[in-house]
This record gives C-alpha cells, structure tokens and sequence, in this order.
C-alpha cells in the first residue's frame, strides 16, 4: 500500500490526540489507519532561524515556526485574510503589505524541507487554507507524486474570492494539486463558480476544470467523526443548576466571529422573554474554547459575547438560577460526549461554517431511545446532509428563539425519527470513509491510463488537445456547467 504524506499546519501528538479538536483530530485518525507520514508545526516558536525537522516514531515529522513567520504567516495571511474572506466577512479581512510574502516563504520553506523525505510512490495530501501554495512549491522542487488538496472552511462566492488582491496566484496554486477536495456541493459550485468566471477555467467533458496549464478535479467529501468515540458514552452525572427540572442546551464552540455566539446569545435572551414558563427551567451552556486571541477582531467577539451574557443573567437570574452558563475554556473532548448525552438541546448556530463536527458529535452521543434535539444553522455544512435537525437562521432571532421552544416540546416520536435519520447520515460519512473517498478518488485522477501526467508535457499537450475538440466554452455558471457535462446533458 503506498504511503500517504498528510500535511497540514498543525502536527499534534498522536497521544494526545482525544484532547484535541477539529482537523487535528481528523487527521490523527487517517495518520493512525494508514501506512503514512504527518508533516508540519509542532505548535512552537523559535528565535532559531535555522531550526529543521524532528522525526518522531517515523510517523510524525514537524518543524517550529520563527516569531515573524507566525505573525505573518499564521496570524496574518492565513487567519487575518483567508480566513475571514472564506467565511464571508471582507469587513474584518486586513490585507497587509507583507502577509502574502511571508504566507509563500512559509510553504516555500516547508516544502523544502519535506521534499527530502518523499519517496517516489507517495500520496500527499495537503490540508486547509495555511497551505494553499504548497504544491506549487513542491513542484517547483521536481515533485511528480499525485497531490491533493482538502479545504476544511468554506469556499466563499466568487466575487468576494475575487476580492483577494492575491486571488490570481492562489487559483494558480489551486490549479498545481491533481484533486481539490471541499466540505460541501455549495462549496463546489462556489469553486467552480470562481474558477469559470473570476480565472478563466474551462470544465471539459470528463468533468475536471482546465485551469491555467493544469487539469484539476474539484469534488465535495463531507468530512466526519468516528461514530463510536461517542455513542458508548452515559450522561454526565449531576444535576443542572441542582434541579431535575432544568433542562440544559448545550453549545461547544471556539470563541470566533463565525461562530454566531452573540446571536446565539440574543436569540436565548428572546426566548426567554417571549416564552416566560421557561424561565428557571432551561439553562444554555455555552463551553467557547478560547482560540487566536492575539487577532483583534477575536478579542473584540470576546468583550461582546461576555457582555451579552452579563446582560442576560442579570436581567433574568435570579439567586438560584442563572440562565447563561457561560464557560471561557476549553473541554477535554472525552468528557463531551457525557455533556451532549445529558443535554436536551444541542445548538449549533454558526453564522458560516465548513462543517461542523460539534453537530454530527452531538448527534452521536444521544440516547436513541430518548434523545435531545439538534438546532442547526442553515450556514453550517452540516446541514448539507443533517437535513432533519431543526434548521434555523441564525440571524433571525425569532425564528431561533421559536427554533428553542420547538425543540423542547417536540414529542418522543418526533424526537426518535429525526435522530435515526440523522444518525444515519453521520454513520455514511464517518472519518474513515471520508479519508477513503478522497484517497481513492486521488488514485483515480492520477491512475496510469490518466491523460494527465505532471511529468510529461507532451502528454499534457496532447491530452489538451484532444480534450479541446470537445471542449465546452467558458461559462457563466456552474449549475449550467455541470448541466452540460452531465452524461446527457446538454453539451454546447
Ligand atoms: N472541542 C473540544 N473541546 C472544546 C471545544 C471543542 O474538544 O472545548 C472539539 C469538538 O469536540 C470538535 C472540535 O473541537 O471535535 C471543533 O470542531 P468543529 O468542526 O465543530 O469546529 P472548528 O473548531 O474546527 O471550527
């Protein structure tokens, strides 16, 4: 079986791993299944400049970061610019002279050092927006191994993509991966969206985008969870606020800005006063794991949400009940299972979202005879396939605040059909299965009989030229363009 090479900013210690969150979770679990190499940071930050990689187990390979490289890099490129942007917040991006440079030279220098310890029949594959000009890089070093590309966030519309002043040379870098994996089919069509109207790509009749000199497949693998770390799981034992009458709405999120904590918040606040028979019965505990703190626009979601719930709790509590239970720390994930079991109301409410694994979590941790209900926001990808969850907006207080109310009262039976079917989505796409569709489908792209091959231009020449014949003009939209190349589909 061919090694697979995972890199992604951040290496963690496989150890450690349940303690961990999110992609680092994900990729512990494709590193620990496959015969694979984990490179990247290993989270610190060093004055030495010269500082190269430490091995360890022949499975982990990481490097420090220097301090101007995590400011430019890190907290500036990728967490002050891509980030907001793929979250559809231009207002909070700071584009500044500089972070781009740094961005490249990071990549650059990462993927000389990882260059060395590739052999010639390894799958790499690349995650997240940190490392968007990796392969480039790694091909400008004679790299010929398939590479593909995974966005854990959200693809943004195309005209606020096109708002990057780089976002030429991030399609470019785009186009140097064989496979570029994303959450969601509307991260798909935003994709593809961008690479027909804002580059010039082409979608040829096999489906892939033809993108500057390159051919390049662009699909959606939802990203999941391993089921079973959380259905054996019991209740959290304790009471909520000493009662047995308090029901408790449970939200796990990072304290950041695309997370809808303020109006999740305001929304509870609402409900509270539209809906006084709840009064002293429910409590919303909100665990906001503290994340980027040294980004402004982090600090300032900080003052917000926390005076939020200063207000909240002071106009509703009273001496034996204080409706926000607001928590600025994070929780070992082992003991969240027990938390999401014993919770009537899970709430999920971001503003945008790639996926969202705290939904399918909490999904998976309920008690199938009994279970609570899963509030969504039509903004997360996970609603993409947890279509029985009650979906809300989350800008719409109202309807957020009903949202609440409805999940109280929903009766048993409801409660049980909703959760079979939205444990059966969690199921289809666990962690293992989505590592195994991207993997495969990377195999697929770049298998012997392939008309593409990195190393060969003439081969490409001839391909595109082949290709070209049938070729479909540049076009307006995706949803028309995937029309055209559907097998009987109209092509023009
Ligand atoms: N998590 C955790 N402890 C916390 C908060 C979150 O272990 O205090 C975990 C949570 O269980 C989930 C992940 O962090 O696995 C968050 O992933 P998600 O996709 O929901 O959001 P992200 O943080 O990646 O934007």
């Amino acid at each position: 079986m061919r090694r697979v090479v995972v890199v992604s900013n951040r290496v963690i210690d496989l150890r450690k791993a349940p303690q961990a969150g999110g992609v680092a979770v994900a990729l512990a679990d494709v590193v620990r299944l496959h015969n694979s190499l984990w490179f990247g940071w290993n989270g610190e930050i060093t004055s030495d400049a010269t500082a190269g990689v430490a091995t360890r187990e022949g499975r982990l390979a990481t490097v420090p970061l220097s301090e101007s490289d995590h400011e430019g890099y890190y907290l500036g490129y990728a967490n002050s610019v891509l980030w907001p942007v793929f979250h559809n917040r231009l207002d909070l991006a700071q584009f500044e002279a500089g972070f781009y440079d740094r961005y490249v030279a990071v990549n650059r220098r990462l993927a000389g050092l990882l260059q060395p310890m590739l052999r010639a029949d390894d799958v790499i594959w690349v995650h997240d927006y940190h490392l968007i000009p990796f392969a480039t890089e790694l091909r400008k070093l004679g790299v010929q191994n398939p590479i593909g590309f995974y966005l854990h966030i959200p693809c943004p519309p195309w005209q606020t993509f096109m708002a990057i002043p780089e976002h030429q040379d991030l399609a470019r870098a785009l186009a140097a991966y064989d496979l570029v994996g994303l959450q969601t089919k509307a991260d798909v069509a935003n994709l593809i969206d961008y690479m027909a109207n804002g580059v010039f790509g082409r979608i040829v009749p096999d489906g892939r985008i033809r993108l500057f000199d390159r051919l390049v497949s662009v699909a959606s693998f939802p990203i999941g969870i391993d089921v079973t770390d959380f259905s054996k799981v019991k209740r959290a034992g304790g009471l909520v606020q000493g009662r047995p009458s308090v029901s408790r709405i449970i939200g796990v999120d990072r304290l950041d800005y695309t997370k809808g904590l303020p109006q999740k918040f305001k929304a509870f606040g609402r409900f509270l006063e539209k809906y006084p028979q709840y009064q002293r019965q429910v409590v919303l505990t909100q665990i906001a794991a503290p994340t980027r703190a040294s980004v402004e626009a982090y600090s300032d979601i900080r003052q917000q949400l926390e005076s939020l719930a200063g207000s909240i709790n002071g106009r509703f509590g009273e001496l034996d009940w204080v409706p926000i239970h607001y928590i600025h720390r994070s929780t070992p994930r082992r003991r969240l299972a027990g938390i999401y079991r014993s919770s009537r109301i899970g709430m999920v409410t971001p503003l945008r979202d790639g996926m969202n694994l705290v939904a399918k979590e909490y999904v998976a941790a309920q008690d199938a005879e009994d279970p609570g209900v899963l509030v969504l926001s039509q903004f997360a990808g996970a609603a993409e396939e947890l279509t029985e969850a009650l979906i809300i907006n989350p800008y719409n207080v109202e309807e957020t605040a009903d949202g609440i109310r409805s999940a109280l009262e929903m009766p048993l039976a409801e409660r049980r059909t909703r959760h079979e079917a939205l444990m059966a989505a969690v199921r289809k796409h666990d962690v293992a299965s989505w590592c195994q569709a991207f993997l495969s489908q990377l195999e697929r792209v770049r298998s012997d009989d392939d008309p593409l091959s990195w190393h060969s231009p003439e081969s490409i020449r001839t391909a595109l030229a082949k290709l070209e014949q049938g070729t479909l003009p540049r076009l307006r939209s995706s949803s028309r363009a995937l029309e055209a190349v559907r097998p009987g589909g109209r092509a023009q």
